[in-house]
């Protein structure tokens, strides 16, 4: 090679390596679960010395599903919240309820204000603003049995509880969480999976909730084997929560039963670096391990991930234990929500600061769901800037302008 050209390619280098230096210089500032392990820890212990449970119960998903946080006074204790902002709880449980796992509640840096694991879980009195509807995507509406939503051709999918280890203050279907947990009756489970029996066109077939996996192993076995004998069910996909709220249900009795019901798919929702601990990457290294493909479904929310080095870091981890980023959603509509919304080109400029910056396989969709049930449908950066009959003019990831020949 000329001397020259050695010299240009390290200009290149050099100036790649710029591209990226202003995520370099504040990606040690957004830390992981696993990077404020002794924070967590201590505030672990705090919690397990107020219930009274021991390690081995910590590690057990049915004593933390029974210990889930669910009044304010518990909180006030466990977070050192002052009486005004404990009063204030008091009030938005009257009309929105909550749940959190003690182990996903150690995750909160009570010193925080700003923490995005309190703004997902814990109640806020901006949650009594009156803005947004309580179904906006209109799902009693797409209903062909008690259960199911659909809304595509070749897939829907079968809502079999309302339960899950922490409500997410954000979620689209709280109406559905209601005053008390319940799981969708054998009957209308089966009345779901006849739909899916007579209807040929049907290939893929999504169990959620609420969080799927907070059915036990035997009721969900039985769902997966009633869906594996139908012939036309190609993929079964998992919707849940319980890797980042409650790992502790992934156990290697699940893990061995999922694997007989392949291709079984998991989709799961991180929103914020600060989920990955080290018992989440446990959870989905066991499921990897057992050859479930994971993917990540995050919602886009004002204040948690909002922020183009916090999606950046977040999907990097993720990559590290095996989740692939599949969607960012940009937030619903949803009655009691309306402090999380964000606008549209907060999310096209996260994701057009992804592409080209990172790996594409760090780079997920962007979706807004169109109301009344419309369908997902992607929203993307403009890197088209002429479509002529002959030529067709785009921009690259850098800004830099090229032409291409149409055809
Ligand atoms: C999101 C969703 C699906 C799955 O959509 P994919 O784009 O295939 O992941 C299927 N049915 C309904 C009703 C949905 O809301």
């Amino acid at each position: 090679m000329e001397k020259l050209d050695v010299i240009n390619n390290r200009e290149r280098f050099e100036k790649l390596k710029e591209a990226i230096q202003d995520y370099l210089d504040v990606r040690s500032t957004i830390k992981t679960g696993i990077e404020d392990e002794e924070r967590i820890e201590y505030q672990k212990k705090k919690i397990l010395s107020y219930l009274g449970g021991t390690e081995n119960d910590w590690k057990n998903y049915k004593w933390q599903l029974r210990n889930r946080i669910t009044n304010a006074k518990q909180l006030k204790e466990l977070l050192n919240l002052d009486e005004k902002e404990a009063e204030k709880i008091a009030e938005v449980v009257r009309v929105y309820r909550f749940a959190i796992s003690p182990y996903y509640l150690s995750l909160i840096d009570p010193d925080s204000p700003d923490c995005p694991v309190k703004k997902q879980s814990v109640p806020s009195s901006l949650e009594l603003i009156e803005k947004g509807e309580l179904d906006p995507m209109d799902e009693e509406h797409t209903s062909p049995t008690k259960i199911i939503t659909q809304r595509y051709p070749d897939r829907l999918i079968i809502k079999v509880t309302n339960i899950c280890g922490m409500f997410c203050r954000f979620c689209q279907r709280r109406r559905l969480i209601g005053e008390t947990d319940t799981h969708a009756s054998l009957d209308d489970i089966k009345e779901a999976v006849d739909y899916v029996e007579q209807n040929p066109n049907i290939r893929d077939v999504l169990i959620t909730g609420g969080d799927a996996l907070m059915l036990s192993d035997e009721i969900l076995e039985w769902i997966l084997r009633s869906l594996r004998q139908i012939p036309h069910v190609e993929i079964i996909r998992i919707g849940t929560r319980a890797p980042v709220t409650l790992p502790q249900r992934i156990t290697k009795e699940l893990v061995e039963m999922i694997k007989k019901y392949h291709p079984v798919y998991i989709n799961t929702h991180f929103n914020h670096p600060r989920e990955i601990t080290k018992e989440s990457k446990r959870a989905c290294e066991m499921l990897a391990d057992a050859g479930v493909p994971l993917g990540n479904q995050m919602v886009l929310l004002n204040g948690v991930n909002n922020d183009k080095y916090v999606v950046r870091k977040l999907n990097q981890e993720l990559l590290k234990i095996r989740v692939k980023p599949y969607y960012i959603f940009h937030p619903k509509r949803v009655k009691g929500t309306s402090h999380f919304w964000v606008t549209i080109e907060e999310g096209m400029e996260i994701i057009e600061s992804l592409r080209g910056r990172t790996s594409g396989m760090a780079v997920p969709t962007y979706i807004i769901n169109a109301p009344k049930g419309k369908g997902k449908t992607p929203i993307m950066p403009n890197y088209l800037l002429y479509f002529g009959k002959d030529k067709v003019v785009f921009r690259n990831w850098e800004g830099e302008v090229f032409e291409v020949e149409n055809g």
